[in-house]
């Protein structure tokens, strides 16, 4: 296999692979560049750059971003971004912090509700400097013996759903756009149209978004059916938006393999091309 897949994560949020072990399943799928995209984080950039040199694959830095408006959950993926400019750096901490406290209230529920389960369990499984998130609280959950896997705890308990979840501060999506864009980077909503409520946009939110200078959509992703991604390909050709596709690689995580989906190599181009360079493509 060959190709360019640019949603992935590592230890520094939600993926079981460290992010120098994303980029070796990387070259052993044989895919010739990938983006890491934790959650809100920057976090495994560093090492993600060393692994890649060493194993000469390419690597898109970026990171996805979670938006909220009107308890709707969007994701947006900021590529090549500068991570240190002020405005996105602030935005990020503070969801970051915020989904500390997040964390402890589900799993305080949780536990009120005979759920056999403590925050030191959950906190156990976070790796350092890791972005929190529920699938910590599942990581918890499958050690305890409770479920079998991640999907399990999400199907019974973590869904956004679920009684026991609660939201954490998030910036609205549109700000979120702007500040990619402020920071050199290129924006693209992830999965905008995933299964389940909060799992994306809507039509005329991703309008809204695209006026900001939204760049593409992840058209090509597995919560995609066959009408979904009919319906990206008209938006995108309406909105003059690029067309990327994902695997969303979680390791372990999830089901989802490395380059079951993937860009074309134009758009990754066009990426480049409309990024401010200050957080290159490393090839
Ligand atoms: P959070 O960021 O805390 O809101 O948690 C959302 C994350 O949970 C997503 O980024 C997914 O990686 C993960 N997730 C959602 N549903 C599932 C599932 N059914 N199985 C495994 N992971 C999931
Ligand atoms: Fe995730
Ligand atoms: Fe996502
Ligand atoms: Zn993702």
């Amino acid at each position: 296999m060959s190709g360019i897949d640019l949603h992935t994560h590592s230890t520094a949020s939600d993926g079981t692979e460290s992010p120098a072990e994303v980029v070796t399943s990387a070259r052993r799928a044989g895919l010739e560049v990938i983006a890491l995209t934790d959650h809100d984080t920057a976090h495994g950039w560093d090492e993600a750059a060393a692994a890649a040199a060493r194993h000469g694959v390419g690597l898109v830095r970026g990171m996805e971003i979670s938006c909220s408006r009107h308890g709707r959950s969007i994701h947006l993926l900021g590529y090549l971004v500068d991570p240190d400019h002020p405005g996105l750096a602030t935005e990020i901490g503070y969801a970051r912090e915020a989904r500390v406290s997040r964390l402890r209230r589900m799993v305080e529920k949780m536990a009120a509700d005979g759920i056999p389960l403590t925050y030191e369990q959950v906190v156990a499984q976070v790796p350092p400097g890791a972005t929190e998130g529920r699938p910590h609280i599942a990581d918890a959950l499958v050690a305890n013996g409770a479920v079998a896997n991640r999907d399990e705890a999400f199907v019974r308990w973590l869904g956004n759903d679920s009684p026991y979840y609660v939201r954490h501060y998030a910036p609205d999506p549109v700000d979120a756009v702007r500040l990619v864009v402020e920071a050199g980077g290129v924006a693209v909503h992830a999965h905008p149209f995933g299964r389940g409520r909060g799992a994306g946009a809507g039509d005329s939110l991703i309008e809204e978004m695209a006026a900001e200078g939204l760049g593409g959509l992840e058209v090509y992703h597995r919560d995609h059916d066959e009408a979904a991604r009919r319906h990206g390909l008209e938006m995108a050709e309406r909105l003059d938006l690029l067309v990327t596709g994902s695997s969303d690689y979680h390791g372990a995580g999830k089901e989802n393999r490395l380059g079951e989906n993937t860009t074309a190599p134009g758009v990754l181009a066009e990426i480049e091309a409309r990024a401010s360079g200050v957080v290159p493509v490393l090839r």
